[in-house]
This record gives structure tokens, C-alpha cells and sequence, in this order.
């Protein structure tokens, strides 16, 4: 297991890589694994604006695309006086991949908060939620067919 400074290093050298040309506003993220194996991002902004992607959700993003699937904790560097928690975007993503893992933010001077995922997305929609529905359990108790008749059946299930 890497110490967290080695983490928000990471993360610190990962946020010198990112494409900020519009905000200006450059974010590194490191994602370490329950393995120790660490993968790092960085925003990636887009002139049409929509399509940025944020540090935190790039390195989720890479750690998965390598296989990595149980997830200890996430650095977060900005340049920043007050420390810059992740967007709702990437904490629903942070649940979903990481779980309640370990949420450390840090600045370049040094300022860090440490949180739980748990706490930075309190009530959070999740799989728990589709495992319950009634439409759900209509797909997969369909007969076999093509997407034609899958398309169906959706269509008359409840919701
Ligand atoms: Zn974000």
C-alpha cells in the first residue's frame, strides 16, 4: 500500500497533464487499488464544453479499462486555497466503482481533508435500486427473441 503522500503526488503530477485551455482550472486525481496498483487522471476539456471530462472519473475510467475492480482510496489535487471537493457527477461515479472508499483533497500548499465517500454523497441512487424493479424481472424473464421482441415486451412491462 502506497503512504498518501505517494498518492496525492501522483495525483499532483498527474494535474501537470491536464487540458484545462478554457477554465484554466487543472485537477489531478490517483486512484489506489486493495491490491496498491494506483492510476492517475486528469481533466480533459473539450470546446463544445460538454464533453470535459473530470480527473477523478479519468482515472476511474483507466483503473477500470486495466481490470482493477476493488478500489481503497482517491486523491484529489487543485490549485485551490479552499480545498476542492470531487463534482456530483464523479461522486456517483466514485460510488459506483469505488464504494465508500477514502476521499483525500489536497492543494499545492500542502491543506488536506480526508472524507468517506459515504458522506460526500449521502442517499445515493445505486444498483440496489434496479435490482428491485418490476420491469427488470420482466427482461429477464423474457423468452428468447431478437431486439424486436425484446423491444415488446418492454414496452407493455410496468414503468
Ligand atoms: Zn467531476
Amino acid at each position: 500500500m502506497a503512504n498518501i503522500d505517494a498518492l496525492i503526488q501522483k495525483a499532483e503530477g498527474a494535474r501537470l497533464n491536464a487540458r484545462a485551455p478554457y477554465s484554466g482550472f487543472k485537477v489531478g486525481a490517483a486512484v489506489e487499488t486493495a491490491g496498491g496498483a494506483i492510476f492517475t487522471g486528469c481533466n480533459v476539456e473539450n470546446a463544445t464544453y460538454g464533453l470535459t471530462v473530470c480527473a477523478e472519473r479519468v482515472a476511474i475510467w483507466k483503473a477500470l479499462s486495466e481490470g482493477a475492480s476493488e478500489f481503497k482510496r482517491m486523491a484529489i489535487v487543485v490549485d485551490t486555497e479552499e480545498l476542492t471537493p470531487p463534482c456530483g457527477a464523479c461522486r456517483q461515479v466514485i460510488w459506483e466503482y469505488c464504494g465508500d472508499i477514502e476521499v483525500v483533497l489536497s492543494n499545492l500548499s500542502g491543506k488536506r481533508a480526508s472524507y468517506r465517500a459515504k458522506d460526500l454523497l449521502p442517499h445515493p441512487f445505486d444498483r440496489r435500486f434496479l435490482s428491485e424493479t418490476p420491469s427488470s424481472t420482466a427482461i429477464s424473464e423474457s423468452p428468447r427473441g431478437g431486439p424486436a421482441s425484446s423491444r415488446g415486451q418492454a414496452k407493455r412491462s410496468p414503468g
